[in-house]
């Protein structure tokens, strides 16, 4: 079973929703789950001019600090992330390799002025860590509307998308050594 670190990243206050992440990854993609603190200093990943953190930089953090016995490591930020050519990003993963990071940032409906809601929060933190574990896992993006390779651009667009992959990517990763549910 391949083993899967989650690394929360300027991420107080939010043990209850990695535990739920934990639990729906175990299941969903068939790892074996832990989380451990970053051993790194992610401040340095900060942009001031930007007021961003850049997720390249905490991605190349995760793979540095990546222990022996890990297939794979998904860190999972508090803070906005960028990328240079991008106003902001939901989150960056190696296509083929065994780092990706996401942020809950703008995913919470605070953020757009909206109530509180944490199961909102929970169901787009779960589909945006399956997406970028999907590239690390090899798969693109997907046209497919019912697919969660699907590129996401703005908040609502995870919404639209299930947390499963569709047939054809389901199909492209059965190579794989993990086993995905549709
Ligand atoms: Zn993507
Ligand atoms: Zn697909």
């Amino acid at each position: 079973m391949p083993r899967l670190d989650l690394v929360p990243i300027f991420l107080p206050g939010r043990q209850e929703m990695l535990d739920c992440l934990s639990e729906t990854l175990k299941l969903q993609l068939g790892f074996e789950v832990r989380q451990h603190r970053p051993d790194f200093d992610a401040r340095t990943s900060f942009d001031t001019n930007r007021g961003q953190y850049n997720s390249t930089t905490l991605l190349r953090m995760l793979l540095e600090d990546l222990p022996a016995e890990t297939d794979y490591v998904l860190g999972v930020c508090g803070v906005d992330l960028f990328i240079p050519v991008l106003t902001y990003v939901f989150g960056e993963a190696q296509l083929s390799g065994p780092a990706a990071v996401i942020s809950i940032h703008r995913l919470d409906p605070l953020v757009y002025g909206l109530p509180a809601d944490d199961t909102l929060l929970c169901s787009r933190l779960v589909k945006e860590a399956i997406h970028e574990l999907g590239h690390c896992l090899g798969l693109v993006h997907c046209h497919e509307p019912a697919c969660v390779m699907r590129a996401s651009t703005y908040v609502e667009d995870i919404d639209l998308k299930p947390t499963g992959f569709c047939h054809e990517c389901t199909r492209l990763n059965e190579a794989d050594t993990c086993r995905i549910s549709p």
